[in-house]
């Protein structure tokens, strides 16, 4: 089997080009604070793409910027007055945060109507008892619009889900479970991992280490979703042997150019929404 190559970057583009027009109609344009504490590399890229894709679809952005030992009072500070601001739609932390700071106080200190990440402990028990007016993780949420696209009924299939973090894993699996998929969860303490992705119809993938997974471990036709972004001899790839499982998968997502564009993109849907059910649109 040749696998086909899902094209996130297209998939991503056709979502902004419709919250393009949508955002036209609105009165006012949403904004998105975006929060960042520190100038680490990678996350001043992140935060850089966010702004310029929020700012090409028409949302408007306020970036505040924290020195790397900033205390914890001055984030709540400022997460508070945002939270009161009526003119904030969205407010973004962008992770990981230095070590002083209490992350998880920090991100449940956001109104969880402005949660546009979907970190907060509300709407993730709202995406728990499947709600469907939960703010979704950006990540999980554009991992199912990739899986819809390319598989309308999941129902009655097994999908593994390779790593449990709060904002990719248990979200994911807890999706796919919603859409009458039999899930397993999978982690570093799993044993014989092998043998469980043998048997996954649908396979996603997001525990940070480059190509682990070998093309002998997945399924004749399952659907590949390598959420992962690692850099391997200076090259960025996922968590998928990419060649190797290409022979095996019925679809497969690229890294780059899969999972990443789309998790752009559901951040802005999002903000569209917070605006939305905060305006009663
Ligand atoms: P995390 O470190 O919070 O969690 C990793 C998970 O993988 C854990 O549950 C851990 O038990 C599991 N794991 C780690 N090593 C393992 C092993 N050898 N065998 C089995 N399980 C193992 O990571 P995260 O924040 O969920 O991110 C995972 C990957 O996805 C990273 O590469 C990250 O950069 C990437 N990511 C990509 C996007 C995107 O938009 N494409 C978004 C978020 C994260």
């Amino acid at each position: 089997m040749t696998a086909v190559v899902i094209n996130g970057k297209q998939m991503a583009a056709d979502i902004i080009a419709e919250l393009k027009s949508k955002i036209k109609q609105l009165p006012t344009p949403p904004v998105l604070a975006v929060i960042q504490v520190g100038d680490d590399e990678a996350s001043t890229i992140y935060v850089k793409h966010k702004q310029k894709a929020a700012t090409e679809v028409g949302i408007s952005t306020c970036f505040y910027g924290f020195a790397k030992d900033c205390s914890q009072k001055e984030l709540l500070d400022l997460i508070h007055t945002l939270n009161k601001d009526p003119e904030v739609s969205g407010i973004l932390v962008q992770l990981p945060l230095p070590e002083q700071l209490n992350e998880q106080e920090i991100l449940d200190s956001i109104d969880y109507k402005k949660d546009v990440d979907g970190f907060h402990p509300y709407n993730v028990g709202l995406l728990q008892n499947g709600y469907k007016k939960a703010l979704l993780a950006a990540t999980p949420k554009g991992i199912m619009h990739i899986l819809d696209t390319v598989s309308p009924d999941l129902s009655g299939k097994h999908a593994l889900v390779l790593g449990c973090s709060v904002i990719v894993g248990k979200p994911t699996a807890m999706l796919l479970l919603q859409r009458g998929c039999t899930v397993t969860l999978a982690h570093d303490k799993t044993v014989n991992l092998s043998e469980l992705t043998k048997q996954a119809d649908i396979l996603v993938v997001a525990c940070g280490c480059p190509e682990m997974v070998k093309g002998s471990w997945i399924k004749d036709g399952a659907i590949v979703i390598d959420v992962g972004i690692n850099r391997l001899n200076g090259r960025l790839c996922g968590d998928v042997e990419f060649t190797a499982a290409c022979n095996k998968a019925s679809y497969i997502t690229p890294v780059p150019g899969g999972v990443g564009p789309l998790t752009v993109a559901m951040l802005l849907e999002n903000t569209f929404e917070a605006y939305k059910a905060q305006n009663n649109l």
